[in-house]
């Protein structure tokens, strides 16, 4: 609720501060229990370090993050154990998420050992359970990870996240490193977890065509704000927020001829920086049908439809302004 994390940016020999870089600013967002929100932007949107706020690897400026209830920003680091153990994160590079010295038996025993569950003896057991789970050999356990292919890795990586039976895994861009042709089995295997597991996902990811057919809801990021949230299948056939269409437009069509015909929306110039974001809207500078009121007031999410919100003045006003003439 209203989450901002905002860095300093120092400067100088004394480091003195030379503002302030204001990643996530002013997100108000819900994940559903045992469902998928996709967290969708460009890369400097502010996307992972939500995801690591939520964590709590990252201490929020302000504004709350309730889980089950309870607010996890205002405990900030004195999160209890229980706390940490519900909440799990999975980076994109499984390789340097894995200690190469260490078997990834031991690797995937760790969160255990540090929570102090089980016995050495059961904690094994429970090792050779998670590995079958995640489809890889229990008989491997005593290998390094150099004996493993990139997305087996990944498998490992996410044997480790549930080891713990955590109730929500926070997925930052878990696919992206991985080969184009492994990734669905990826997708599939997450997905197959959280069927069995009623797991909750916030999944991150620059790429809208991964998280089609993953996600329940979308929500998408720019420059620090939702730009856009609403069921997938909802964005998908409506999208609104000028910033979503530019995304959507660049995501493969299966129809060869509704492909050919279709626009490619190109957005100019880059991502402003978030330590200078630009007045009223934040995606005016780069939006293509920008009026007046766009440099002036920063427009508000609302509902378009039952779950689905745009924060845009032109396509989304206020209900009750719509169709006003
Ligand atoms: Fe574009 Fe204005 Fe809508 Fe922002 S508020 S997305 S600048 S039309
Ligand atoms: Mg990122």
């Amino acid at each position: 609720r209203h989450l901002h994390v905002h860095f300093p940016i120092r400067r100088g020999f004394f480091g003195h501060s030379a503002g302030l870089l204001r990643a996530v600013d002013g997100v108000d967002l819900d994940i559903e229990a045992g469902r998928s929100l996709a967290l969708v932007g460009e890369s400097g949107s502010g996307k992972s370090t939500l995801g690591a706020a939520v964590v709590g690897m990252q201490k929020p400026s302000s504004g709350q993050i309730f889980f089950e209830g309870s607010d996890l920003a205002s405990t900030g680091a004195d999160r209890s154990a229980a706390r940490l153990r519900d909440i799990q994160i999975v980076f994109q590079d499984p390789v340097s998420a894995l200690n190469p010295r260490m078997d990834i038996g031991d690797s995937i025993a760790e969160p255990l050992a540090i929570h102090g569950v089980g016995t050495g003896q059961e904690r094994r057991r429970r090792v050779a359970e998670l590995l079958e789970l995640v489809g890889l050999n229990p008989a491997h356990a005593n290998r390094k990870p150099n004996a493993f292919s990139g997305g087996q890795r990944q498998r490992i990586v996410i044997a480790r996240a549930i080891a713990l039976q955590p109730k929500l895994l926070i997925l930052d861009e878990p696919v992206s490193a991985l080969d184009v042709s492994i990734r669905s089995q990826i997708l599939n295997l997450l997905f197959e977890l959280q069927r069995q597991f009623g797991l909750s996902y916030l999944f991150i990811s620059h790429d809208l065509s991964v998280v089609r057919h993953f996600a329940d809801r979308i929500a998408v990021m720019y420059l620090g704000r939702i730009a856009e949230v609403g069921a997938t299948t909802d964005v998908f056939a409506r999208p609104t927020h000028p910033y979503t269409e530019a995304l959507l437009s660049a995501v493969p069509l299966p129809d060869p001829v509704a492909q050919r015909q279709r626009q490619r929306i190109l957005l100019e110039g880059d991502l402003p920086s978030p330590a200078n974001p630009p007045a009223g809207c934040r995606f005016s500078t780069r939006c293509p049908i920008a009026a007046a009121i766009c440099q002036e007031l920063s427009p508000e999410l609302n509902l378009l439809g039952r779950n689905h919100q745009a924060a845009c003045h032109l396509r989304a006003p206020p209900v009750g302004i719509k169709g006003a003439t």
